[in-house]
């Protein structure tokens, strides 16, 4: 059975080459016209192949080696207490392996320092990516071809992102969205995130200022009081190929104009809850009809990378209903979507990629 877009479909049969989906349909009706090996998945209900928006597995060594609950200030001081960047190639190749058998295609993957090793890991396993090089600070690294993967993948891209409107030069941030832009890519940034943010941007002050500060990676955000949405827009960082992660601390005012600009929302709510920075206004957020969608983060602030848990925590705890096609389409269609990856993912239709997920039996009653 395949279900999504408000389509359900008993008897569902996926036909494909290995790669590409050929037909889709009720299987008495298919069986006839096609040969080959046939897999009979049994009394279950498959969907789209998982995207999940935002992850950053150079940081996949670090499960349970971050405090939990207090606060974004003491997270990133224990985060930053670990060898962070000397990449464990096992955990990543685990933890990819572990989100394909769970049924996730694609994911959008966030890295600092290690982009052309993780995006090759990605690529051998299968996982569709875009492997995003993130800017800190205010110019892009010397050794730029090390910064940049210049391989060409099978299953996926290099793009840049930004790491946030405090930690990353405006012009940084322009440049890298405008690259982004002309090669048809998003533009991916961590917005809106917690009270540290807010206070950095609105008035350049507070502890984690001074920590980044020390550091040389404060930018300067002008100290005009702006919200981190008012200032992403006076930037002009907002617009439909932008992929605002978090968006936890958003007035109604923010709501609407990240909605007029038509930016797409990534919530990584296990993410902010594991941080102890509260959670986003899913409901406003949803019912504004901002293309929204899921991202697990790293390993550093979650307990899996399942994106199957992320949509269960998200759907025990909203508090308004939704329908199946439009849970489905968080972990599915609107990710493609915000991504610009429709064409291949999403959904089960001829010409895309043959990629499914299976629904786990204990969601099947919390989804329909
Ligand atoms: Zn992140």
């Amino acid at each position: 059975m395949a279900r999504g877009e408000n389509l359900i479909i008993k008897d569902f049969a996926l036909i494909h080459d290995g790669d590409r989906i050929l037909e889709t349909g009720v299987w008495s009706a298919l069986k006839d016209n096609f040969s080959g090996e046939v897999e009979d998945l049994g009394d279950v209900t498959i969907v789209p192949g998982l995207i999940n928006a935002h992850v950053h597995l150079e940081l996949s060594h670090l499960k349970d080696k971050t405090v939990q609950g207090q606060g974004f200030t003491n997270w990133i001081k224990s985060l930053l207490s670990n060898p962070l960047y000397d990449l464990d190639t096992e955990a990543v190749r685990n933890a990819v392996k572990q989100m394909r058998a769970e049924g996730t295609a694609f994911c959008v993957d966030i890295s600092t320092r290690n982009c052309a090793k993780v995006a090759g890991i990605m690529d051998e396993l299968s996982m569709g990516f875009y492997a995003c090089c993130e800017a800190i600070g205010i110019q892009i690294p010397k050794d730029g071809a090390k910064f940049f993967p210049q391989k060409n993948f099978a299953y996926g891209h290099a793009a840049g992102s930004g790491h946030s409107l405090y930690s990353t030069g405006a012009e940084l941030l322009q440049g890298v969205k405008k690259a982004n832009h002309a090669a048809g890519l998003p533009f991916p940034i961590h917005l809106a995130e917690n009270e540290e943010e807010d206070e950095i941007v609105a008035h350049g002050s507070g502890e984690f200022a001074t920590m980044l500060k020390g550091a040389g990676l404060l930018a300067d955000c002008g100290n005009k009081g702006l919200r981190p949405v008012e200032y992403a827009e006076s930037l002009g960082l907002l617009d439909e190929s932008t992929l605002a992660v978090h968006c936890v601390r958003v007035a109604d005012e923010d709501i609407k104009t990240l909605a007029e600009r038509k930016v797409n929302i990534c919530l990584c709510p296990r993410s902010n809850t594991y941080i102890g920075e509260g959670r986003a206004p899913w409901e406003k957020i949803l019912k504004s009809g901002i293309n929204t969608c899921l991202g697990t983060d790293s390993i550093g602030s979650n307990y899996d990378l399942s994106m199957w848990n992320e949509l269960e925590y998200l759907l025990k705890n909203i508090e308004i209903s939704l329908s199946p096609a439009d849970a489905l389409a968080l972990v599915t269609t609107n990710s493609a979507k915000a991504l610009q990856i429709d064409d291949s993912y999403g959904s089960l239709e001829k010409g895309k990629r043959a990629v499914y997920a299976t629904v786990p039996a204990h969601l099947e009653d919390l989804l329909f």
